[in-house]
């Protein structure tokens, strides 16, 4: 099953990273118990720093305010595959499924060096972002590579 996250309102870096990594991230304040609960039946995976809201999977209770090690953390609890991840899946933004759309439609609306060196872009439904690859910055790729041990 695909693996579908809610995150902490206070995490808002570590959501940005799941969704680097195509990953459904909902940013959430999360304020009862009754809340967590209706979560984890739709099938989420709840995500936080409190320890109001427990640790037992599916509840990720994290213990460090980094957002790269809390991706790491994330990654190791919920045993995350590489092949589970799909860079350019979703807006950073929106949390939104990117969709793919012709060249001809990224004409005008993105650089003219990246329009001429690239096939493929996808496009946010919601705010109309277009994405490319090496849309996000590489130190964030390098990074995040690092970080995972995946080759992204
Ligand atoms: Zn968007």
């Amino acid at each position: 099953m695909v693996k579908r996250f809610i995150v902490d309102s206070m995490l808002g870096k570590l959501a940005k990273w799941l969704r680097i990594l195509g990953f459904d991230a909902r940013s959430r304040h999360i304020s009862s118990q009754r809340q967590v609960s209706e979560w984890m039946t739709e099938g989420f995976i709840v995500v936080t720093r409190n320890r109001r809201w427990g640790s037992q999977h599916p509840v990720v209770q994290l213990d460090t305010n980094d957002p790269m090690q809390q991706l790491q953390q994330v990654i190791r609890i919920c045993g995350i595959r590489r092949d589970e991840a799909t860079p350019l899946g979703r807006c950073i933004l929106c949390n939104e499924p990117l969709d793919l759309i012709s060249r001809e439609e990224a004409l005008g609306k993105v650089p003219d060096f990246i329009y001429e060196t690239h096939v493929r872009f996808h496009r946010c439904p919601c705010c109309r972002k277009i994405y490319w690859y090496g849309s996000h910055p590489r130190r964030i790729m390098d990074r995040l590579e690092h970080e995972t041990g995946w080759s992204i």
